[in-house]
C-alpha cells in the first residue's frame, strides 16, 4: 500500500481518524498514535508538565486536561482541603505521562482550542480559587482564635 498523497511512497502507517495510508514524511505520531497531516491538527501531544502547571493553578484542572472531568471536579471541590489538591498534582501527570505514552487512551482529551481556553481560563480561576481559600482559612482561624 503506498501513501494516499504520495502515491509512490509506500505508506508506514494508516491514519487512526480517517484510515488513510500516510508515508513517514505525511506520519504525525501523537500520543503515539498515527496520523496523517488533515487529522493531526485536531489532536496534541499529552504533556506532564503542562499537567502539572493546571493542576497547581486550579485543583482538578489538570484532570480536566486528561478529560476525567469527574474527577477534576471532585479535586476542585475538596482542593480547598489541601491533600486533594496535591494528590491531583501528582495524579494529572501519571495520568498525562501514561497518555503520552499510549497507555492510557487519549479519546477523553479535549481538543486543541479547549486546551487554549483552559490556559487562558486558569489564570483567571487561580486568583478566584486562591482568594477563596484564603478566604475559607480566614474565617476558620478567626473562629478558632476567638
Ligand atoms: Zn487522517
Ligand atoms: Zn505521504
Amino acid at each position: 500500500m503506498n501513501c494516499a498523497k504520495h502515491i509512490n511512497t509506500p505508506a508506514v502507517a494508516q491514519c487512526r481518524d480517517c484510515r488513510e495510508p500516510v508515508c513517514t514524511v505525511c506520519l504525525h505520531t501523537i500520543n503515539t498514535e498515527p496520523y496523517c497531516e488533515a487529522c493531526a491538527v485536531n489532536h496534541h501531544q499529552q504533556s506532564p508538565l503542562s499537567a502539572l502547571l493546571f493542576s497547581l493553578f486550579v485543583p482538578g484542572l489538570g484532570q480536566v486536561y486528561n478529560g476525567e472531568w469527574l474527577k477534576g471536579v471532585l479535586i476542585f471541590l475538596t482542593g480547598w482541603l489541601i491533600l486533594p489538591w496535591i494528590v491531583g498534582i501528582v495524579d494529572a501527570m501519571l495520568v498525562a505521562s501514561a497518555i503520552a505514552e499510549g497507555k492510557r487512551p487519549a479519546s477523553g482529551v479535549p481538543p486543541g482550542y479547549l486546551v487554549l481556553a483552559i490556559k487562558v481560563l486558569s489564570v483567571f480561576f487561580s486568583c478566584f480559587y486562591i482568594g477563596l481559600v484564603w478566604l475559607i482559612l480566614g474565617t476558620v482561624y478567626a473562629y478558632i482564635s476567638r
